[in-house]
């Protein structure tokens, strides 16, 4: 006698998400957003970058050395290296091993000084000194992509700018704001639906929602400010 099959929802299984099912409404992504918004505002009042700077080139250097690495960390260590190295042409001038010594334990030095220097020497060499003000021009620096770009742009120029760390990745699949985890997808599809002067703010507030409340492993839905609007309330790993 043949047994009949179950179905997956009798089985238990979890019910298949618009990406994988190539549902994606982005309309309804920008309703969550307008519905999202104020309550983010009032739950994240006051946010920010976590990393210490006093200027855009510090945030710079900052920036790049943040990868793989925590802001506390990076914070520490500049601490120091910002009284060292004032100027691009400091850092243009400094021997690379003297840079990898200098920044060793934010990890990946090697990378992480050949691409400092090398962004302080373009710096100098075509911007006069001074860290560039737009995107187009920012990206030509070695060692800076959109992420550190729109980084630089939005917390040292006051530039609405879209930053797709892994928070705003994760918080954005599970509030369904889009169908992909492609930082630069993303950043395109958030800059459609998220008004432009909140484009900063709103990441700062996903990052902050996404370390103290929906967390990747454990998030924490029946606390969420922001349920009620989360397609992914209660079945986080839907998204
Ligand atoms: S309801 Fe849960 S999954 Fe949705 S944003 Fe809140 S914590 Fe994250």
């Amino acid at each position: 006698m043949t047994q009949k099959k179950k179905s997956p929802k009798a089985a238990g299984a979890a019910p298949k998400s618009p990406k994988k099912t190539g549902k994606f409404d982005k309309a309804a992504a920008a309703r969550r957003v307008q519905e999202i918004l104020p309550l983010l505002q009032k739950a994240y009042p006051n946010v920010g970058i976590a990393l210490h700077f006093g200027n855009p080139l510090e945030l710079l250097i900052a920036t790049i050395l943040s990868a793989q690495c925590t802001d506390a960390r990076v914070n520490v260590v500049t601490k120091d290296l910002f009284k060292k190295y004032r100027s691009a042409a400091d850092w243009a001038g400094a021997e690379l091993q003297q840079i990898e010594q200098d920044i060793k334990s934010c990890g990946f030095y090697h990378n992480k000084a050949v691409s400092i220097r090398g962004a302080a020497q373009k710096i100098l060499d075509e911007f006069r000194g001074k860290v560039p003000a737009t995107m187009e021009e920012l990206v030509t620096l070695p060692g800076v992509g959109r992420k550190t770009a729109n980084c630089v742009l939005g917390n040292a120029y006051g530039r609405p700018a879209i930053m797709c760390d892994t928070h705003v990745i994760r918080l954005s699949r599970r509030l369904q704001l889009s169908a992909n985890s492609d930082p630069v997808k993303l950043e395109f599809d958030l800059a459609d639906i998220v008004p432009k002067p909140e484009w900063t703010l709103f990441c700062h507030r996903l990052i902050a929602h996404g370390r103290a409340v929906c967390k990747a492993r454990k998030p924490d839905c029946p606390n969420c400010p922001i349920a009620k609007c989360c397609p992914a309330a209660d079945n986080p790993n839907l998204w």
